[in-house]
């Protein structure tokens, strides 16, 4: 951040008094901006039969790879609410959400990412904006090698698993930076 948004002055890095850490502080009107982690927010949505509703991705990052529906929660909406509208957006598609199902930290990149089971409410989806193609798929269909995110891999991984188990399991799972 280079201009204060309150008043249009430069911002200089400094760490306020009192606080712990370097900020942007405008110049002029004093304003301090802080910046904090961002909520991705997303869906599994489930057909009655099993498959699994992805989306290829038609924008960057990751472009040409599977995700499932999710995006950056946006200000006055519920964390169930941005997951619905996400799938809405992503992949013109109807969702119930369910539970909570996977709660990722990734510091490295200052995300927290938040993913629901859900309920497909009918088979009338289509690629959205930032799609390229939307589809079902089974257990055995799923582009492990083609995922955009580890987060989506580690998540339907347990997912299969878990309904194999017969029951479903809420984890906090903290990311490390890649590589
Ligand atoms: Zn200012």
């Amino acid at each position: 951040m280079r201009f204060c948004p309150e008043c249009g002055a430069p911002t200089e890095l400094r760490q306020p008094q009192g606080d712990h850490r370097i900020r942007h502080v405008c110049t002029a009107c004093s304003t301090v901006h802080y910046q904090n982690p961002k909520l991705i927010v997303g869906a599994i949505p489930e057909w009655e039969d099993g498959r699994i509703l992805l989306c290829l991705r038609a924008i960057e990052p990751r472009y040409g790879f599977w995700t499932l529906p999710a995006g950056f929660m946006e200000n006055e909406e519920t964390v169930a609410q941005a997951a619905a509208r996400e799938t809405l957006e992503e992949a013109n598609a109807r969702v119930e959400i369910g539970e909570l199902y996977s709660f990722y930290s990734l510091p490295f990149m200052s995300h927290v990412h938040l993913l629901f089971r859900a309920r497909l409410l009918d088979l009338d989806f289509s690629p959205g904006e930032e799609s390229l193609e939307v589809r079902l798929f089974a257990e055995h269909e799923i582009p492990w090698d083609d995922l955009a995110f580890r987060t989506v891999r580690h998540t339907l991984q347990r997912y299969f698993q878990e309904r194999k188990a017969g029951s479903y399991n809420f984890t906090i799972t903290d990311v490390p930076p890649p590589g």
